[in-house]
C-alpha cells in the first residue's frame, strides 16, 4: 500500500530538499531525478507531495514516464479532483472572455499556464480541439470530466482528439487514433471556418498538419497589418495567416513554404477570402539566397520559422539558422521597409533573439527601429515563475536605411 498524507487520502511523493526548493520558488515541475519515494503510486493518479521531512507541499499529478514526475495543481490537498478539473476549466473560459477580441478561435486551455497540465483544448468557431499530454490527462475519468464540462459551457457542434503518437509513446500510454470524441461523424461536425481579425479560415479536425493554426500569432498578425505595406514576402507562411493578413494593405503578398499540403489550404483560404496571393513552394532559405542574389527587394518581409531550437543541446546551431534569415530578409528590404521577425523556441531567449537581429541588422550595414516587441497571443498566457510558459518572440522593425 502506498503511504498517505496526513492531510488527505492521497497517497504520497516525497521529494528532494531541491525540488522542494523549486516549488517553493513558484515553479510547479518536480523532475524525476527529485523524487525520493513513490512506492506503489500508479501512474497518472493525484498525489500529495511532501518533502524530505514530511512536510506537505501540495496536490500533484503524477507521471511514471515522463522527465517531469510530477505537476502540481494545488497548493492544498485536493480530494475532489473532478471539481478542481471543472472549476479550472470555468476559470480558463472566464480569463478568454477577458482578454480574447475579434476572434472566434483561440486556445482554451494552455496546460500549465491554465493550471490543468498536460490538457490542450483550442476552439474553431463551433468545434473543439484537444490534446491529451500525460497519464493523468489520459485517465476515463478525467476525460469524461473534461468533455463534459467544455461542452456544457462553450456548447461545441463537436470535440475532436488530436494525437500526438510521440507523446503517447513517452508518456507509456497505449496507442490511440485521432477522431471525434464528441458529436457525429458527419463532414459538417468536424470542418468549419473560423475567422480572426476579420480575416477567415478553414479549419479540418481530422485532417491536414497538426493542428488548425498558429493561434499564438493571432495577435501579431494584426499587428503586423497595421505596419505592412507595398510589396510583401511572408517566409515559412503555413496556411497563410501572415499574408493574408498583409494582403489587405499591402500592394503584392507572396507566401513561401516547403509542405504543399499546407499551400494548398493557404490557397483555399485566400479564396475565402477574395485575395490573390501568389504562393511559392520552395526551401525558404534556398529562396531568399536566391531571391536576394537575383536583386529582389521588399517593403515587409516576416519570419516564422519552425523552433530551430528543439533542446538547449542546438542552441549555437538555431542561432545561426535564424541570423541566416534575418541576414538574407534585412538585405532584401526597402528603406522604410517593415521586418516581422519570429523565434517560437523556448530555449532562445528574448534577448538572445534580440541580439540575433541585431547581430544581422550590423553585418548588412541596416539600422533597425524597434517598432514592437511582441509575444504569443494573450489566449496563450505566460506565467510568472514558470518561464517555460514564454517562448514566443516577434519583433516587428522599421528598417531606416
Ligand atoms: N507563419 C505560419 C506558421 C509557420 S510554422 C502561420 O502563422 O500560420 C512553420 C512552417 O515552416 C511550416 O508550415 C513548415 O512547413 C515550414 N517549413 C519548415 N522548414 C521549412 C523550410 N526549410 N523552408 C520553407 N518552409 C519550411
Amino acid at each position: 500500500m502506498p503511504s498517505k498524507s496526513a492531510s488527505s487520502s492521497l497517497p504520497v511523493v516525497k521529494i528532494s530538499r531541491r525540488g522542494a526548493k523549486r516549488l517553493q520558488d513558484g515553479h510547479v515541475w518536480v523532475y524525476r531525478s527529485d523524487i525520493i519515494s513513490a512506492e506503489g503510486v500508479a501512474p497518472g493518479t493525484a498525489v500529495g507531495v511532501t518533502d524530505e521531512r514530511g512536510k506537505f507541499l501540495g496536490t500533484a499529478l503524477y507521471s511514471s514516464a515522463s522527465q517531469i514526475a510530477i505537476r502540481m495543481i494545488s497548493p492544498h490537498a485536493v480530494d475532489d479532483l473532478a471539481r478542481l478539473i471543472r472549476e479550472r476549466i470555468h476559470g480558463a473560459i472566464i480569463y478568454r472572455e477577458r482578454v480574447v477580441r475579434d476572434t472566434d478561435a483561440y486556445r482554451v486551455i494552455f496546460s500549465e499556464a491554465d493550471f490543468l497540465p498536460g490538457l490542450i483544448v483550442d476552439r474553431y468557431h463551433d468545434l473543439l480541439s484537444v490534446q491529451v499530454l500525460t497519464q493523468a490527462m489520459d485517465a476515463e475519468a478525467v476525460r469524461n470530466v473534461v468533455v463534459t464540462e467544455l461542452s456544457e459551457r462553450l456548447k461545441p457542434v463537436s470535440i475532436a482528439e488530436r494525437v500526438d503518437p510521440r507523446i503517447r509513446e513517452l508518456e507509456q500510454l497505449p496507442a490511440r487514433p485521432s477522431g471525434l470524441i464528441q458529436g457525429g461523424v458527419e463532414a459538417e461536425t468536424t470542418s468549419t471556418i473560423f475567422s480572426m481579425n476579420g480575416v477567415r479560415f478553414r479549419y479540418e479536425a481530422l485532417e491536414g498538419q497538426k493542428t488548425g493554426a498558429f493561434l499564438d500569432q493571432r495577435e501579431n498578425y494584426a499587428a503586423a497589418a497595421r505596419y505592412a505595406q507595398g510589396e510583401a514576402l511572408d517566409v515559412f507562411c503555413y496556411q497563410g495567416g501572415f499574408a493574408l493578413h498583409l494582403a489587405a494593405s499591402c500592394s503584392k503578398v507572396t507566401g513561401v513554404d516547403s509542405s504543399r499540403p499546407a499551400l494548398e489550404v493557404a490557397d483555399r483560404n485566400a479564396a475565402l477570402n477574395n485575395r490573390d496571393i501568389e504562393w511559392v513552394e520552395a526551401n525558404a532559405f534556398d529562396l531568399l539566397r536566391d531571391y536576394a542574389d537575383a536583386g529582389r527587394r521588399y517593403d515587409t518581409i516576416v519570419l516564422d520559422p519552425p523552433a530551430f531550437a528543439k533542446s538547449r543541446s542546438n542552441l549555437e546551431t538555431a542561432l545561426r539558422g535564424y541570423k541566416e534569415l534575418n541576414l538574407r530578409a534585412l538585405k532584401m528590404l526597402r528603406p522604410g521597409g517593415i521586418l516581422i521577425t519570429c523565434c517560437c523556441s523556448y530555449h532562445v531567449s528574448p534577448d538572445q533573439y534580440r541580439e540575433v537581429v541585431g547581430d544581422s541588422a550590423r553585418d548588412v550595414h541596416r539600422n533597425l527601429r524597434i517598432v514592437e516587441n511582441r509575444g504569443q497571443a494573450k489566449d496563450h498566457p505566460i506565467l510568472l515563475n514558470v518561464p517555460e510558459t514564454e517562448y514566443l518572440k516577434c519583433i516587428i522593425a522599421y528598417v531606416s536605411n
